[in-house]
């Protein structure tokens, strides 16, 4: 039977991708050697990161200034190396779901860390409008997309201060206005690449301000300097990041994706909103076009779990709903096709015919 993936992470990537990496994986461009076992300093290799990194600042239109990074460690990593790096007196956090709330808590090892605004009271089913954000904080973090809970800010907001973006499960979905962000990262797997591998991209001149000292390896500038060598990087990771960004490229760039993403949305909250059976689980001007979440309405909340065997035995995987939200969630992701989404909508229709 087709399975249709709407993992939320690790997750669906175009099958060129993973026919791609998993040639490489084989034989290497024809070197005779796997990927797997090749030197990230091979001089066959470096091609590849410095691809990654053109394509990256090409199809994002990254502003002169900036590098692109890739580490390991995932986002959560990132939740502590921001701090370190950047948060001198002051940082201002918005609180949108877990990722969040976990940032934050980094945050606060280093120093003065303020949450602006939160919606865990209503288990982060919006996002916040009315905050202010201090003028005198060194940065202000937001997290783009709330996977878990389907929430998400598609645009670029007012801040005083440059911006810092946890941007894991929405990268590459829509066009971006990188220099508002000083700094911009994510792990790979979610919209990019297979898990192993975490983006950074990083405004150069706001780094060496901070007076504490920075393990070396925590240090943004040290894998600047390095090229994203200074140790060892995930290299099928970044070859597998490399086939996505070329497949984005070749599908029409960013705004494609953003017009594919739009497009899914429309059909997928549109059956949520037609669908007696199933209601939406966030403000409705803050859905997520990257995770959408919906639950049973309460009269029909017994059906739940044979609405989950129902679409399981229609090919549909990975669409259980995050513990903390219960229900369903539907990731779809810049892989994911309308064929995908219209075998997901053809089973609430048939599921609610029976009931
Ligand atoms: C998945 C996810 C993370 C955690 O990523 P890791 O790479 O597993 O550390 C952080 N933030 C967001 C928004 C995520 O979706």
């Amino acid at each position: 039977m087709k399975k249709y993936n709407f993992n939320a992470g690790p997750s669906k990537l175009p099958k060129e991708v993973m026919e791609a990496t998993a040639a490489a994986c084989l034989d290497f461009e024809g070197s005779g050697l796997s990927l797997m076992e090749m030197s990230h300093r091979a001089k066959n290799f470096q091609p590849v990161v410095d691809e990654t990194v053109a394509l990256f600042k090409e199809l994002l239109d990254i502003p002169e200034g900036y590098s692109v990074l890739f580490l390991g460690g995932g986002a959560s990593l990132q939740f502590c190396m921001v701090p370190y790096n950047l948060l001198e007196k002051k940082a201002a956090y918005l609180n949108t779901g877990v990722w969040a709330k976990k940032a934050l808590a980094e945050a606060k090892l280093f120093g003065e860390a303020i949450e602006v605004a939160s919606s865990a009271e209503s288990t982060y089913s919006y996002i916040p409008k009315d905050f202010v954000i201090p003028a005198d904080a060194d940065y202000f973090h937001i997290t783009t997309n709330n996977t878990i809970y389907g929430t998400e800010i598609r645009r670029e907001l007012d801040s005083p201060v440059p911006m810092v973006a946890d941007m894991s499960s929405d990268i590459f979905s829509r066009p971006i206005d990188v220099s508002k962000y000083n700094l911009i990262y994510g792990g790979a797997q979610k919209n990019l690449s297979m898990a192993g591998v975490t983006f950074v991209i990083v405004k150069d001149d706001c780094l060496g301000k901070v007076s504490r000292q920075i393990p070396t390896m925590l240090d943004y500038r040290t894998h600047i300097k390095g090229g994203s060598m200074f140790n060892t990087p995930p290299t099928v990771p970044i070859y597998c990041a490399l086939q996505t960004l070329k497949w984005i490229k070749n599908c029409g760039g960013v705004k494609e994706m953003e017009r594919r993403a739009l497009e899914r949305a429309k059909v997928v909250y549109g059956e949520i909103d037609r669908n007696k059976l199933f209601r939406g689980t966030v403000a409705e001007e803050d859905r997520s076009v990257m995770n959408l979440c919906f639950v049973m309405n309460d009269e029909y909340k017994e059906l739940e779990a044979d609405f989950m065997q129902f679409a399981t035995e229609r090919g549909m995987v990975g669409i259980k709903g995050h513990r903390s939200v219960g229900g369903f969630r539907a990731s779809c992701y810049n892989a994911m096709d309308m064929e995908g989404v219209n075998a997901l909508v053809a089973a609430m229709q048939e599921f609610e015919k029976l009931h």
